[in-house]
């Protein structure tokens, strides 16, 4: 029998966690034939609603899930870690300025990756979901210098699934005949989904739609879905940022589809001009368990602009955070 996998997921009692835990132990994040071993993070004050999770966990009596761990410390939580699924963050509230929302993160974040660095198997994987998803994982990847870089990605794909299910309906098309879409830049509002390169039946994707559905009703509602299901649903959303979060994973252990890609926020090697070291979307293939960036690709003026006002945006958030002496 293969040895169980560990695998960590911060922020377990809210309510990403509620959607995450229960598929990751009925084997839909490493596969039918891997063994899990949950380690639940919490602050102390929700250490308890963990342990009621992990209640239920037990009452499912998954046969892949091998043992739950709850604690409050991070330097136990990642400890021998192979996947590590940061959900749990400090989101903007109200009034709240930019640099308070990362530093708060920082406080996060960086104990997080020192936590990482100090503990973590040798091949650890990190997938951060917690906002503002980017720029928290290049804290946790500043504070573990010997984990390398790429291990720390965070999380676009929900946007991306966002993206193929719009173009889908609006061609009346399955989605599976689309191939190829691409999340550009930052998890924000500022994000470029590129239907440029996406294909419909091997037909580029931006040919057929208008142009005013691409540029006024497309982008925008892939970048403020968040907020349409806060306003329809009364609470943000949780299950497709949890299945989000298992498609990222999924992909980057088993490999992506041939002749296909998806999108991923990896740290960048400037490619496309995107500046080194930033955690930015790209259009990604995933080979033997490595995210690769999708090279070669022709970028027009239109996606051009998009593409480097999301990475000004990313650059900016780098620098706020140096400032706060994080990197
Ligand atoms: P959720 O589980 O709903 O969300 C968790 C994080 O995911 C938020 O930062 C949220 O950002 C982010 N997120 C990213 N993408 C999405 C998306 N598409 N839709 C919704 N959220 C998204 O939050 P809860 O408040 O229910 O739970 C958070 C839990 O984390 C709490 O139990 C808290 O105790 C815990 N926590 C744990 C920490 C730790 O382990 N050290 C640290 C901090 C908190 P946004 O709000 O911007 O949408």
């Amino acid at each position: 029998p293969t040895a169980p996998v560990n695998v960590v997921v911060t922020g377990a009692a809210g309510q990403i966690g509620y959607a995450l835990l229960f598929r990751i132990a009925s084997g839909q994040l490493l596969g039918p034939d891997t063994p899990v071993r949950l380690r639940l993070l919490e602050i102390p004050q929700a250490v308890k609603a963990a342990e009621g999770v992990a209640l239920e966990l037990e009452d499912c009596a998954f046969p892949l899930l091998s043992g739950i761990d709850i604690t409050d410390d991070a330097t136990a939580a990642f400890d021998g870690a192979n996947v590590g699924l940061l959900v749990g963050a400090r989101p903007r509230t109200k009034g709240m300025e930019r640099g308070d929302l990362l530093e708060a993160n920082g406080g996060i974040f960086a104990p997080q990756g020192r936590a990482i660095n100090a503990g973590a198997a040798d091949d650890i994987r990190v997938l951060v979901v917690g906002n503002p998803a980017n720029t928290n994982a290049l804290i946790a990847s500043a504070a573990a210098p010997d984990v390398p870089a790429e291990r720390f990605t965070a999380m676009t794909r929900l946007d991306h699934n966002r993206a193929l299910a719009q173009l889908s309906s609006k061609l009346g098309v399955p989605l599976t005949d689309i191939k190829k879409l691409t999340i550009w830049g930052n998890h924000s509002a500022t994000q470029y989904p590129d239907l440029y390169h996406a294909e419909v039946g091997g037909k580029i994707a931006a040919e057929q739609v208008e142009e005013s559905w691409l540029r006024d009703e497309f982008i925008p509602r892939v970048a403020k879905r968040g907020a349409e299901i806060i306003e329809v649903r009364g609470a943000s959303s949780a299950a497709s940022a949890a299945n989000a979060a298992i498609d990222h994973v999924h992909d980057w252990v088993n490999g992506t589809p041939e002749g296909d890609w998806t999108s991923a926020a990896i740290p960048s090697d400037g490619s496309y001009g995107v500046a080194e070291g930033i955690i930015s979307s790209f259009p990604v293939t995933s080979v033997n368990g490595e995210w690769k960036i999708v090279q070669g690709l022709e970028i027009n003026d239109f996606s051009r602009e998009r593409i480097d006002a999301s990475v000004a945006e990313l650059v900016e958030e780098r620098e706020a955070v140096k400032g706060l002496g994080l990197l």
